[in-house]
């Protein structure tokens, strides 16, 4: 099996985005340390928008060196970078930190001339960087829908992957807005105008992130252990999420369908879909993970889980999952 652990190199949208140290290069340097160990090779979607700004900053213009400098690192340790973006740069400020309005935070709060120029600016900004080819999308917060006001961005790009969907998930509470019920049954498919269906002469490759469906005893687990020992499970990244993920009560009384995430106490259900999927015969997963919030404990579980299995799985790109 082909297994893409795929990182959303970004800071936090809350009401703090936390440094860049934290949240990004420290964070990273753990996950390249790894990979080189190992011989894996990751794929960073990179919040393009941060670059866009940040480049205009005089105030954050070390930190914007410090995170170019990661990226043609992993770009020349020939790990992919792929596109990421979160549009509500467009309406941030900086006042001794990153201001945040997230009243258009997905893509289809602008309209279509607007959504090509961030295209053109995001994708540039990233080119620029790297020496690779840039082949691969998420949007930000999975608001990828709908496609097709993005569809001219793709072919004028050369983008032909998308990894921004998981099975089942929905979710309306603003900011966000996307469903993916009743995809099809594939493990990756060919789309045209929407990355929901099979198109065999679809440009584009669908490559879904892999969903669980977590039980309200997995977050009492992560909230308990998280308050019994902080130095193992807070979250490296130093700053506070966007709110609309689901209120706490909630997660604690009701299932929840999910992304597969190397995230924090997420890894920890990583082997047992390891196991399920070798058992169906796949032949990808897709894992989704953020470097602002690994923790101690996920960064050594990681670890732990790459060696065990890559003799019996190979940890690639995303790009690699097409060929
Ligand atoms: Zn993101």
């Amino acid at each position: 099996m082909k297994i893409a652990i795929t990182w959303d190199y970004e800071l936090f949208f809350g009401n703090n985005p936390g440094t860049v140290e934290k949240c990004l290069l420290e964070p990273t340097n753990e996950l390249l340390k790894i990979a080189e160990l190992t011989q894996s090779k990751f794929t960073f979607f990179v919040d393009a928008g941060m670059i866009v700004y940040g480049s205009k900053q005089k105030d954050f213009e070390r930190e914007n060196e410090l995170i170019q400098n990661q990226i043609k690192e992993w770009d020349s340790n020939f790990h992919e970078t792929g596109l990421h973006i979160h549009p509500h740069w467009q309406d941030a400020r900086y006042d001794e930190k990153w201001v945040f309005n997230v009243d258009r935070y997905k893509l289809s709060d602008f309209n279509n001339l607007e959504i090509e120029s961030i295209f053109d600016e995001y994708y540039s900004v990233l080119k620029d960087i790297v020496n690779s080819e840039i082949i691969s999308f998420r949007a930000g917060g999975w608001c990828i829908q709908p496609f097709k006001n993005l569809k001219n961005s793709f072919n004028k790009h050369g983008l032909i992957i998308d990894s921004s969907i998981f099975r089942g998930g929905e979710n309306f509470n603003p900011p966000y807005s996307y469903s993916f019920k009743n995809l099809p049954n594939l493990e990756k498919w060919s789309f045209d105008d929407h990355e929901c269906v099979f198109n065999e002469n679809g440009l584009f490759t669908e490559i879904p992130i892999a969903s669980k469906r977590y039980s309200p005893w997995f977050f009492w687990k992560l909230f308990i252990l998280g308050r019994l020992n902080k130095f193992l499970h807070k979250p490296i990244g130093d700053g506070i999420p966007v709110k609309g993920g689901g209120s706490k009560k909630d997660l604690l009384t009701k299932y929840h369908k999910l992304c597969l995430s190397v995230d924090g106490y997420f890894v920890t259900e990583i082997e047992k879909t390891i196991k399920e999927e070798e058992k169906k015969g796949s032949t990808l997963l897709v894992i989704i993970g953020h470097p602002k919030a690994c923790t101690k404990f996920s960064l050594a579980k990681l670890k732990e889980l790459i060696i065990k299995y890559s003799d019996k799985h190979e940890f690639v790109c995303l790009r690699d999952l097409t060929k």
